[in-house]
């Protein structure tokens, strides 16, 4: 789960990462009040789960509450790639001396963490990473040894920041180290970690990846979640421990085992190029040993999906009984009846495997209506994406 910057900065301030004062407000007022408490000169920042809002308008300087006010007018509601801008941060402004750049991340290949730091941070990060990137330095973490005040001096030397700082920000980077740790993160970024004119090292900007795997042990972090980020659907199935992803095309996919899912969505995709280009609309995983209620949870926030125009259900029994299934099915159209949300899209089944002529019975004396029994993956995969089609 990515933080907003104001929630990442939090828990920097937690574990001792120097930031400067100041607050998150939803509306211009709000802002105005939080520069008046701070007073003098502010940053108003929009709060979006995106990089670049310096370049996109999304990050400006202001003096005085009433041009705080109108800067954070100008900044709620700004799009910003694509995020709505709805609460700002407004913190003191840094006089700034030089800007670097500093992270912790998980490094999935090398089966690590690694550091990546650079003397040269700020907003053209991107740019300088694939024109130049010697300018980062990349070292290595062990997980089992962190890192130390040497460590952090180490990757700060290759880092090429200024010798006279080094000391200062070694200490910045051992609690940001700590808080990487402590919180469980995927991701910690500074850019820009500041010297400012009084030779402080600050961090004026925070991005935080949590691990939600982590989840269990990690209390606190529940509250960090955002309602507005994730979509409705995506939150419903979460709720009912759904692997479900919304994707932009016509057909939900139903399928138990994420490997199976995965290659139905490339057997509809590649089939739907016949119908004008219909593709999969969702991937909904009910998993290995999915149960009756599984299933009709499933259907049911698949069915919420305006955009689905066709069902594949596609269940290879192993763990999970076909008649398992083929039971969910017809629970799922009675529950959805009771509500009076009846099923008027076309659901294509293939049920093969463990117990699989139970299941294909159990769907033929339903009759339920609108649903198609077709027996291979390929032709059943044909079928939804024709009907999705229209066709
Ligand atoms: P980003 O564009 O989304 O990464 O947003 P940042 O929070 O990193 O801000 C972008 C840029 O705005 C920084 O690189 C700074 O140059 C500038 N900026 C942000 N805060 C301050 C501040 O307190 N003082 C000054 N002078 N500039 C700031
Ligand atoms: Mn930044």
């Amino acid at each position: 789960m990515d933080l907003y910057e104001y929630q990442a900065r939090d828990l920097f301030a937690a574990h001792g990462v120097p930031v400067l004062p100041g607050g998150v407000a939803a509306t211009s007022a709000d802002a105005g009040a939080v520069a008046a408490k701070l007073g003098g000169k502010v940053v108003v920042k929009a709060q979006v789960k995106t990089g670049g809002r310096g370049k996109a308008g999304g990050v400006k300087l202001a003096d005085g509450p009433d041009d705080v006010a109108r800067q954070a007018e100008a900044i709620l509601g700004l799009d910003i790639k694509g995020h709505r801008t709805r609460q700002v941060l407004v913190t003191e402004a840094a006089p700034i001396a030089a800007e670097y750049y500093v992270s912790f991340l998980l490094d999935r290949a090398n089966r690590g963490f690694l550091a990546i730091a650079s003397a040269e941070g700020g907003v053209e990060i991107e740019q300088l990473a694939a024109e130049r990137p010697d300018a980062l330095a990349r070292v290595p973490i062990d997980p089992l040894t962190g890192v130390s005040e040497a460590t952090a001096t180490t990757i700060l030397r290759a880092a090429r920041f200024p010798e006279e700082v080094i000391d200062e920000a070694a200490v910045v980077l051992v609690k940001l180290w700590r808080a990487f740790v402590a919180e469980d993160a995927t991701l910690v970024e500074v850019n820009p970690l500041i010297r400012d004119s009084g030779d402080r090292i600050v961090a004026l900007d925070a991005k935080v990846t949590l691990d939600e795997n982590a989840d269990y042990r990690q209390p606190g972090h529940a509250a960090l979640a955002d309602g507005h980020a994730s979509d409705p659907l995506e939150a419903a199935a979460k709720e009912r421990d759904l692997n479900y992803v919304k994707l932009d095309g016509q057909v939900g996919v139903i399928g138990n085992g994420a490997g199976l899912v995965m290659s139905t969505l490339d057997v509809v995709a590649y089939t739907g190029e016949r119908f004008g280009g219909v593709t999969p609309a969702n991937f909904l995983d009910i998993g290995g040993g999915a149960s009756a209620e599984v299933m009709a949870a499933g259907l049911e926030v698949i069915l919420s999906d305006p955009d689905v125009r066709s069902v594949f259900v596609n269940v290879f029994g192993g763990i999970t009984a076909c008649d398992a299934v083929a039971d969910g099915i017809v629970r799922a159209f009675e529950l959805l009846a009771e509500r009076g949300e009846s099923v008027k899209r076309p659901l294509v089944v293939r049920l093969d495997g463990n117990n699989a002529d139970e299941g294909r019975k159990i769907l033929d004396e339903a009759n339920l209506p609108g649903v198609v029994r077709v027996d291979t993956m390929d032709a059943a995969a044909d079928r939804a994406a024709q009907l999705a089609a229209g066709a």
